[in-house]
């Protein structure tokens, strides 16, 4: 498939920007442009929105078996497209070709499972207290339109997580996808409108990201927001939201702390938490960031982390072999530089790369920094991007207080022989997330989220369908 321009897609029909506005997308691993993507304004915006309206009461009136079904051929499409529709992700977005066919294949496991969970969206009976006649009943119903907002690093995945949830649950979502990646998205739109979904129930929009959603958030016929990008913007929508009163999800940034014990299988945490660095190039909010290792086999964990970074092959993602791609912007090239000089200035060894690639397309090299400080800016900032931090620790209650220090509270990982000390992690470091002994297995059956500044509410698990449904009480006395 060629790269295509990206059209709006608003009340079940692709369609260029009203005043045909359009943005440049660029390939990250050249640099050059690849295609376009309609920029939408006030009038595309209007037009989606009344669009929303009349798909959330045709979507909500059908039964759960009826959207289910039409979910499941979505996801079909989905897995039968991955080739093609990983090629697209690759070129606008960066990360091999494997990477993105398997963001294309997630995509169908989460929109199934949502599939099925959508039919149990129970409500319940609960006596009354002080009459048997009166019948008392729990309604789960959808919130009504949802206006979603996705950031670039998995253009798929940011938006299946919001979508299947909103779908199952009865909602309409209009989505505002990244402008920098936007044909992954469309594809998994054009999904579920090749399986039949009713006009107006699923919109996608870009443009200029603050301008909609300050449009799109205190519009009345939005009921909900749903953000995933950075702590910075995830804060200012949610005060937008809070004005508004309208319920909110937010998954934003992390800083996950790895926490390398004593007793640690060595080669099993510099495997699993050496790939989870370096896929999608370091630009994901469960990236393993703070490496903290016990003292006793810091520099052993270190020199094999060092060559494990400098044994990937870096490049074109569409090319046989590459094991990361080039970062998705050159916004991020700037970022690792900064980050790689104040560490240096700190005092921070560099055992692993630490500059660009080449001058041509935004390539870093995977980076291992050692001994660095805590005030070293990457230890407190989330670097999204190919390093990894590492310094010692000599007992677990400072790696948990380490961990535990930053305002993040995303994911974490943790790697030990010991019960105890797997026990004392799980419940003391304050994450979202956890993995011990693994490497990060988010799935749709289980909870996604942050703590603290890195978000709240759930995109996985039956929580995540709660987040788009009202609970109501209706009493009826039998008269
Ligand atoms: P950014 O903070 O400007 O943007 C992050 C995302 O939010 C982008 O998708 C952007 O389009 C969107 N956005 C920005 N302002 C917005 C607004 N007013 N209304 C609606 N959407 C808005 O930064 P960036 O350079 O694109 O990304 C860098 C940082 O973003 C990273 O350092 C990382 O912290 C964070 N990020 C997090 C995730 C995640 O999965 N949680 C994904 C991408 C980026």
């Amino acid at each position: 498939m060629t790269y295509p321009n990206t059209q709006l897609f608003i009340n079940g029909q692709w369609q260029d920007a009203a005043d045909g506005r359009s943005l440049a997308v660029l390939n990250p691993a050249t640099g050059k442009e690849i295609g376009r993507v309609a920029h939408a304004g006030k009038a595309d915006l209007d037009k989606a929105l009344e669009a929303a309206r009349k798909g959330f009461e045709t979507w909500r009136d059908m039964t759960a078996a009826e959207r289910s079904k039409i979910m499941r051929k979505a996801a079909g499409f989905m897995r039968e497209r991955a080739e093609s529709i990983g090629r697209l992700l690759t070129q606008e977005q960066g990360k091999p070709l494997v990477e993105a066919k398997g963001e294309a294949m997630a995509a169908a496991d989460i929109i199934e499972w949502f599939a099925e969970e959508g039919f149990r969206v129970y409500g319940r009976i609960v006596p009354s207290r002080g009459n048997l006649a009166i019948r008392q009943m729990v309604i789960k119903d959808p919130v009504g339109p949802v206006a979603a907002f996705t950031p670039w690093n998995f253009p798929i995945n940011q938006v299946v997580r919001k979508v299947s949830a909103a779908l199952a649950a009865g909602c309409s979502m209009l989505v505002k996808a990244p402008e920098e990646t936007p044909a992954g998205p469309a594809e998994l739109i054009r999904a579920f409108q090749d399986a039949g979904l009713p006009p107006g129930v699923l919109g996608l929009v870009y443009g200029n990201p603050a301008e909609i959603s300050s449009y799109l958030i205190p519009h009345p016929v939005i009921r909900k927001i749903t953000f995933t990008g950075s702590t910075p913007v995830g804060k200012q929508l949610a005060a937008m939201a809070g004005q508004h009163m309208k319920r909110v999800t937010m998954e934003l940034g992390g800083h996950a702390p790895v926490i390398v014990c004593e007793d640690a299988d060595i080669a099993l945490a510099v495997k699993c938490a050496g790939g989870a660095k370096f896929r999608n190039a370091g630009q994901v909010c469960i990236s393993p960031t703070r490496f903290l290792v016990h003292e006793s086999i810091r520099k052993d964990f270190a020199a094999a982390l060092a060559r494990h970074a400098q044994g990937l092959k870096v490049g074109d993602g569409l090319a046989e072999g590459t094991q990361m791609g080039p970062l998705a912007n050159p916004r991020r090239l700037t970022a690792m530089a900064e980050f790689m000089k104040d560490a240096v200035e700190k005092g921070a060894k560099v055992l692993a790369g630490g500059e660009r690639i080449g001058d041509a397309g935004n390539f870093w090299q995977p980076t291992i920094l050692d001994e660095v400080p805590v005030q070293a800016r990457v230890f407190n900032d989330e670097p999204f991007g190919p390093v990894a931090a590492i310094r010692a620790f000599d007992k677990l209650e400072d790696a948990i207080a380490e961990s535990n220090r930053l305002p993040y509270g995303l994911a974490g990982y943790a790697f030990t022989r010991s019960l105890k000390n797997a026990d004392l992690l799980a419940r003391r470091v304050e994450v979202g997330m956890l993995w011990i002994n693994m490497p990060a297995m988010p799935s749709a059956e289980m909870p996604f989220g942050g703590l603290k500044d890195s978000g709240y509410g759930s995109e996985g698990g039956p929580e995540a369908l709660d987040a788009y449904l009202n609970a109501r009480a209706v009493a009826v006395m039998n008269a």
